[in-house]
């Protein structure tokens, strides 16, 4: 007997999160039902990351071969020059053998595979069902309130509803985990056609106050791009700005001559404001739980908030059938991910001041400091992140809550 035997499971959200935790139950036997405001399955243009940490889920999900089929596989990331593109550091990727590889996925295309397998385990994906709020009443009951004004009552809520999620607002009722705050950041996002011979690794061009992330998507036909600039001013957090290509060419215009040239055909850009968000304290009460970005969205600095999403679903869903008690599966999940969940976080933040060094003797000792390792040991970079990517969210709970207890013993080394 499970936790979810005879019960209604309402997942709010079909981004990553929400179809990843409704896949994960339902191809365990539950009845669970996805409710989207959207009013089709559709994602943005844009690309992802997905290193073998969350790979792992998507291979235990069985969506691994489907998306790897179009995406390709990352060898390294390649760390340069703003100006020339010159190579200041190459952090090869090692070769995943059987196991997933990092790879460069377009967004549609991994959230259509989790659609489809969504469907396929039985997941009933209810469209254009926007969620007013969310209420726990004090037996632990979750209520949905929807914009139309109907209610629902699960027995189990997830909330999978990312950044401005209605389900955080009712875990924490009031005891909040603070505003977020302006980084002093904006990004734009594009997509420009590719070639097929370009190399399947991601470039990071570092110029003082701005730097430029690019790689390929769909076997090299599109290359996905996401520049980044220091400002002092932006009000609004989302994903959806629609910008003039003119502003985003000039603000990069004294980069790299192949920066210049993907720009200069970039068509359609999106321009948003990127602001931190502290991780809650609380991450679940009475039968109401949240995962993804609802709960600890982060900056895209170590490209990883999807990657945390499929493995919180994973780890999630495991507590779940591990337990007898909706409350202890709950504490169990967020003592799995809690630490490793706030590493990531800030790591992603140290990462953005490292790469915006303006001109003067600390840039040019950090970049002849990146030489040389490179020269000397050029896989001493990589290693500092084997604790991101060796992760193995579908090895079971009990190893995930002592994998968050030998992070929590060594969290002071973090430096990424
Ligand atoms: C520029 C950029 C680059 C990134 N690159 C990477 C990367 O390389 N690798 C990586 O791992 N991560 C990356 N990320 C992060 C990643 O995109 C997010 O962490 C991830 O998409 C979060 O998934 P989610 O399912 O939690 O939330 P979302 O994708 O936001 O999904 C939430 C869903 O809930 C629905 N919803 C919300 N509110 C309501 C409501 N009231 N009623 C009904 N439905 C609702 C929404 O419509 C949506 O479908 C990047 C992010 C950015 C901004």
């Amino acid at each position: 007997m499970s936790l979810w035997d005879g019960a209604e499971i309402t997942v709010l959200g079909a981004g990553v999160a929400g179809l990843a935790v409704a896949t994960a139950l339902a191809q365990r036997g539950a009845a669970v039902t996805v409710l989207e405001r959207a009013e089709e399955i559709r994602e943005v243009g844009a690309g992802l990351q997905i290193s073998p940490n969350g790979g792992r889920v998507l291979a235990a999900l069985g969506v691994y071969d489907q998306i790897a089929a179009e995406a390709p596989a990352s060898r390294a990331v390649v760390l340069r020059n703003h100006f020339d593109g010159a190579e200041r550091l190459r952090m090869r990727l090692p070769d995943p053998g059987p196991g997933p590889a990092t790879l460069m996925v377009h967004r549609a295309d991994l959230i259509e595979a989790l659609a489809g397998a969504a469907r396929g385990a039985g997941v009933q994906i209810r469209l254009l069902q926007a969620v007013d709020s969310v209420e726990i009443e004090g037996d632990g009951q979750p209520v949905i309130r929807l914009l139309t004004g109907g209610l629902l009552r699960p027995d189990l809520l997830i909330g999978a509803d990312g950044l401005h999620s209605p389900t955080r607002r009712a875990v924490l009722a009031g005891a909040g985990a603070g505003r977020p705050f302006f980084t002093g950041q904006v990004a734009w996002r594009t997509l420009v056609p590719g070639r097929s011979d370009d190399p399947p690794e991601a470039s990071v061009y570092m110029g003082p106050g701005r730097h430029l992330v690019s790689y390929p998507l769909r076997g090299g036909r599109l290359r996905n791009i996401v520049a980044v600039e220091e400002r002092t001013g932006w009000t609004e957090e989302g994903w959806h700005h629609a910008d003039d290509p003119a502003r985003l060419q000039r603000a990069f215009s004294n980069f790299a001559p192949e920066v210049r040239g993907w720009l200069g055909e970039a068509r359609e850009v999106y321009l948003w404001g990127l602001f931190r968000h502290a991780v809650p304290v609380t991450w679940h009460r009475g039968r109401a739980v949240l995962i993804g970005d609802a709960v600890h969205p982060t900056l895209p600095f170590l490209a990883q908030g999807a990657n945390m999403a499929l493995e919180d679903a994973w780890v999630l869903v495991d507590c779940l059938a591990a337990a007898d008690e909706t409350g202890a599966a709950f504490a169990a999940y967020q003592a799995a991910r809690e630490v490793r969940v706030r590493k990531l976080v800030t790591g992603a933040t140290a990462n953005a001041r490292a790469y915006h060094l303006r001109p003067g003797p600390v840039r040019t000792l950090a970049h002849a400091g990146l030489s040389a390792l490179n020269r000397l040991a050029p896989d001493a970079v990589r290693r500092r992140f084997d604790w991101i990517y060796d992760y193995d969210p579908t090895a079971g709970a009990w190893q995930a809550v002592a994998e968050a207890r030998t992070q929590a013993a060594s969290s002071t080394h973090t430096g990424t």
